[in-house]
């Protein structure tokens, strides 16, 4: 299959969009549209939507934008720029507009920016000890784009917005001087919209001398998903698959974070054989997702996915909640529901699909994961910790939050009566001045 794109300018012309949508649902589009990025390609269209089934279809609710995803007053506000034809005053309304969105959550610009000398390291972010995320400059796009991304700041085309990295130079020396850290996460969007050779100019001097305590390359991708040619019949797959042996020859090993949302993405023989042909390197596949209101909400759906995925050799890995940007109004769904599904859905699947962890936030202080309720004296409570923490000693210590039905994220949570904050509280609101990670240059 020839990778075909379209955008908020072309999608009028595919035909499934003509014969299935009304004149009122493109509309709806083109309105969101202005806001969020919005990417379909070919393989989605024709392989993956059950059109009969649109608009509820999840995996045209995956890429198609919503009118709901907007807040009522934005989307009147919307309307108004638009109506006043004045090109300068709706550059500004959409851009006010998504100033307001939250588009850099959990502190990834001010906190997860390292410095290397007395600059920031453009490109990079570093949060947690052993991990540094790389996102290459050619890589700051998707095959397609999820209507609920949680990174569309890189596809709106504001450089302020954006994180990007020219090169290695930089990152290399940086990584040198940290020699805690053992995992590079190379993301984007998604690196696997770069050329092979390029990918490869981003890996490969990560597996040279120096750069010992680099073992694991991590890709974060959901090109097996969106486009699955790129593995098995684009013109550089072999040398992808090439490059992939490179680094488990090189003694790295390569961690595949495939992004899956729904069974339905899986249902090809295409994503099945470029799975076979990832695996056949070596790579291991972890797959990960959020959990998104009307996309995936229901533990049959996650169930099944874990299953099939597990039937394909990969190996569940992380249960998202929708992150505090963009549309989570529309997409989020409250904590304790969250973890109901995720209860519902683990009991459905053997001991080997149970290595998936959920449901956790992204947030500011780290990876906080809802373990579920407790029945106390006087109260009930929500039981949370951190699989992650910007203080790794936050790490498993079990802290509680009021129970709370309405709440979709832990800024919505509050301490139990009696406690004024939670117990990272203070160590994290002196963190928030700056990254605290820095090295000489
Ligand atoms: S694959 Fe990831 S980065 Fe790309 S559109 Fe989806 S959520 Fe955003």
């Amino acid at each position: 299959m020839q990778y075909q794109a379209y955008s908020i300018n072309n999608f009028r012309k595919i035909p499934e969009v003509n014969r299935y949508l009304s004149k009122a649902q493109v509309g709806g589009i083109e309105l969101v549209g202005n806001i969020f990025p919005f990417k379909v390609n070919n393989y989605i269209i024709e392989e993956l939507i059950n059109w009969d089934n649109v608009p509820d279809d999840p995996v045209f609710r995956l890429v198609f934008p919503q009118e709901e995803m907007l807040r009522p007053y934005h989307y009147q506000q919307l309307r108004h720029a638009i109506g006043t034809g004045l090109e300068a005053y709706l550059r500004y309304t959409v851009r006010d507009i998504r100033l307001q969105l939250n588009p850099h959550p959990a502190g990834q610009m001010d906190m997860n920016v390292p410095y290397f000398g007395d600059a920031c390291l453009d490109g990079t972010q570093h949060k947690y000890d052993q991990t540094v995320l790389l996102f290459p400059a050619q890589g700051q796009s998707c095959h397609a784009y999820c209507s609920f991304c949680f990174r569309w700041p890189q596809f709106v085309g504001a450089k302020d917005m954006k994180f990007s990295a020219h090169g290695t130079q930089d990152v290399l020396q940086y990584l040198k001087h940290n020699k805690q850290v053992t995992d590079v996460l190379i993301t984007g969007g998604d690196p696997m919209v770069m050329r092979s050779h390029i990918l490869r100019a981003y890996i490969e001097p990560l597996l040279g001398e120096g750069l010992e305590h680099i073992t694991t390359i991590r890709i974060g991708t959901k090109s097996l998903s969106f486009w699955p040619y790129r593995y098995v019949s684009d013109p550089d797959a072999d040398d992808l698959i090439r490059l992939f042996d490179d680094i488990q020859r090189a003694g790295k090993h390569l961690s595949f974070m495939a992004h899956f949302n729904h069974p339905a993405e899986m249902k090809t023989a295409v994503v099945r054989t470029a799975i076979q042909r990832i695996r056949s390197t070596g790579a291991v596949i972890r797959t990960q997702a959020p959990l998104m209101r009307t996309i995936n909400d229901e533990p049959k759906i996650w169930a099944d996915l874990w299953k099939k995925q597990v039937n394909e050799g990969c190996v569940p890995y992380y249960m998202f909640v929708a992150r505090d940007t963009g549309a989570q109004h529309h997409f989020g769904i409250p904590l304790t529901s969250a973890w109901s599904i995720y209860q519902k859905a683990v009991q459905r699947v053997s001991g080997i699909a149970r290595t998936v962890r959920g449901p956790s936030m992204s947030a500011g202080p780290g990876k906080i994961l809802v373990n579920g309720f407790l029945e106390l004296e006087d109260q009930n409570a929500i039981v949370l910790s951190f699989l992650q923490g910007r203080n790794p000693d936050w790490v498993n210590r079990p802290f509680l939050a009021a129970y709370d039905e309405e709440a979709i994220w832990i800024d919505d949570l509050r301490p139990l009566p009696g406690r004024d904050e939670w117990f990272w509280s203070k160590e994290y609101n002196e963190m928030c001045v700056s990254s605290r990670y820095a090295v000489e240059r």
